[in-house]
């Protein structure tokens, strides 16, 4: 049989891009599976939710919400630190850039290997990488929640630590008034999970239950298109747990009889393929998916840092 390409490095042609006006002033930009991003008017500012991958993408983003609003970007909101989401945030100019206190020990930890990692594995993401100017700092910091008012009568927009979930320091965003949820990668809307720097155990219990408390009826997940209504937001959080949930189970039974992890991996593939397989990241994500849950059910608290050279180990091990 003839060998997978590595991660999405042979997906290489360029996703539609949809921009939806979600309410007055609220805005999501989502990609046929690519990472979505957003924006919400404030009343003389705007507050933007990811960077993505490079400020030339980026720039691409804002030319499209420039169509809609010309406010300037008062707060750049980062949902985690991954580097798709956070290396295009020079193009922002934005006066404060917030995440959680985690999510900026991460990139002081890890964040130059996880931009290496990244770029290896989704290379067409990185459009023009020479515009990237280094790493992305977080400017302000919190544990457990952020409120931004918005001004006028626009109400608050709410940013929330959930727990440990995708990484250790996910948050979201929330509009009350609207009851708008941008989830980040907390919650994919038809499209694989990647949860190779994650905590399966608590993201699937506790933080998704925080997550769907607050009874979205319109909720922009990591990737995939916008649920729209209740039972669409119900699907999207359950489909995510379910996954979760699934690989779980799979990991744990071969764990249990004291199999390899490359058994664990062809477990829970063909647990997830028939529902998953066709989503989009699926064959890319899987194979960091299980060695990270691997990991942490072998008692490894925090996840361990990928390096370009550590993915294609992974990859030859598994995916191969
Ligand atoms: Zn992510």
């Amino acid at each position: 049989m003839a060998q997978k390409p590595f991660a999405s490095s042979a997906d290489l042609a360029d996703k539609q891009q949809t921009l939806e006006v979600l309410a007055d002033g609220v805005y999501a930009l989502t990609a046929e599976g690519d990472p979505n991003v957003g924006a919400i008017e404030g009343e003389d500012f705007l507050v933007c939710f990811e960077a993505l991958a490079t400020p030339v993408a980026a720039r691409e983003w804002l030319a499209l919400l420039r169509q809609h609003t010309d406010k300037p970007v008062k707060f750049l909101v980062l949902s985690h630190y991954h580097a798709v989401r956070v290396l295009g945030a020079s193009a922002f100019d934005a006066e404060v850039i917030v995440a959680h206190e985690r999510t900026r020990e991460l990139i002081a930890e890890r964040g130059k290997q996880d931009w290496e990692s990244e770029y290896g594995r989704m290379p067409r993401l990185f459009k023009e990488p020479a515009s990237i100017p280094g790493l992305t700092w977080p400017t302000a910091t919190f544990a457990d929640r952020f409120t931004i008012d918005l001004g006028g009568d626009r109400g608050d927009l709410v940013l929330q630590y959930c727990g440990r979930g995708h990484t250790e320091g996910d948050i979201v965003a929330w509009l009350p008034r609207q009851r708008i949820l941008f989830a980040g990668d907390l919650v994919e809307a038809h499209a694989a999970l990647y949860t190779g720097d994650a905590f399966h155990r608590d993201w699937s219990t506790g933080t998704l239950d925080a997550v769907a408390a607050f009874g979205a009826e319109t909720l922009v997940g990591g990737r995939g298109a916008v649920a729209s209504g209740r039972d669409a937001v119900d699907a999207a959080i359950g489909q995510t747990r379910h996954f979760l949930q699934v690989m779980l189970r799979e990991v744990g039974a071969v764990r249990q009889r004291g199999g390899t992890v490359k058994e664990a991996f062809e477990a829970t593939h063909a647990a997830l393929v028939d529902q998953y397989g066709g989503w989009p990241i699926f064959e890319h994500c899987l194979p960091f998916d299980v060695s990270r849950l691997w990991d942490e059910m072998s008692g490894i608290e925090r996840p361990r840092i990928w390096t370009g050279e550590r993915d294609r180990a992974v990859w030859q091990e598994l995916q191969d």
